[in-house]
C-alpha cells in the first residue's frame, strides 16, 4: 500500500521542522528531518578537516553518516548550517542521500501508514507524489528573530541583523543551485507564518493538510 506522505519544504528557520514534528505527532507518523542528513554530512567533513565545497570530501562524508547522531546539538550550529548548504549543492552528495529518504517515504519506519518529511526538495524531487505538500516561509526579519531567540535559549548571543543576512544568503544559495533547488512545488500550498505563533501556524498547517488525507486514515489521529 502506498504510504501517506506529508512533505514540508521551506526556507531556513521558517518553522518547517517544528510544524513537521507536530504534524507527525498528530497523525502518529514517523518524522524525518532531511536537513539533518546534510548537516551530518557537513559535520563529518568539518570534523575530518575537509572542505565542504569539495565533492570528494563531501561524498565520502555523505556515505559515512551516522544517523544516530541526528540529535547531536553539534549539527545545529550556524557554521554547520552554512557548510550543509555547500555540501547540498553537490549532485553526488544528493544522490548518496536519496535512497535513505526514498526508503523512508516508501516504507515508513515501524510499519506506519504514513510519514512526515521536511526539507527543501521533498515535494519536488524526493516525493513528488506526496499526499500533501506545504511550503513554509516567513519574512527574513521574523525568521532571524525566532532563530535569535532560539540561540539565546541555548546561551548563544548573536547579532540579529547578522543572523538575518546569513539566513538570506543560505536561501539564495539553496535557490540558485542547479540540482534540487529550494523551490515551492507547483502543487504545494504556501504557508506564510510571519504573523503566526506556533499554535496558530500548526492550526493553519493542519487545516491545509487534513482535507488531503480525508478517507486515507483508518485510525483516529492523536494529539
Ligand atoms: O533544514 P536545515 O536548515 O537543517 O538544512 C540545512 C541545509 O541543508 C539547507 O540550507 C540546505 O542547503 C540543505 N538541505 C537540502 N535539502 C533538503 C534539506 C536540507 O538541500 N531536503
Amino acid at each position: 500500500m502506498t504510504a501517506i506522505i506529508i512533505a514540508v519544504d521551506g526556507t531556513a528557520a521558517s518553522g518547517k521542522g517544528t510544524l513537521a514534528k507536530k504534524l507527525a505527532k498528530h497523525f502518529g507518523f514517523p518524522h524525518l528531518d532531511s536537513g539533518a542528513l546534510y548537516r551530518l554530512t557537513a559535520l563529518g567533513v568539518l570534523e575530518t578537516g575537509g572542505n565542504p565545497a569539495n565533492a570528494e570530501d563531501a561524498v565520502k562524508a555523505a556515505k559515512a553518516i551516522d544517523f544516530a547522531r541526528a540529535s547531536d546539538p553539534a549539527i545545529r550550529t550556524d557554521a554547520v548550517g552554512a557548510a550543509a548548504s555547500k555540501v547540498a549543492a553537490i549532485p553526488e552528495v544528493r544522490a548518496a542521500l536519496y535512497d535513505f529518504q526514498r526508503r523512508f517515504v516508501e516504507q515508513p519506519p515501524g510499519g506506519a501508514a504514513g510519514a512526515v518529511i521536511d526539507g527543501r526538495d521533498i515535494g519536488t524531487v524526493i516525493c513528488p507524489e506526496a499526499t500533501a505538500k506545504l511550503f513554509v516561509d516567513a519574512a527574513p526579519a521574523v525568521r532571524a528573530h525566532r532563530r535569535w531567540l532560539e540561540l539565546q535559549g541555548m546561551g548563544i548571543v548573536r547579532d540579529e541583523k547578522a543572523l538575518e543576512a546569513e539566513l538570506v544568503a543560505r536561501d539564495a544559495q539553496d535557490r540558485a543551485r542547479a540540482v534540487s533547488p529550494l523551490k515551492q512545488a507547483a502543487d504545494a500550498t504556501l504557508l506564510d507564518t510571519s504573523n503566526l505563533g506556533i499554535d496558530a501556524a500548526f492550526a493553519a498547517a493542519l487545516a491545509l493538510v487534513e482535507p488531503k488525507l480525508k478517507g486515507l486514515l483508518t485510525a483516529k489521529p492523536r494529539g
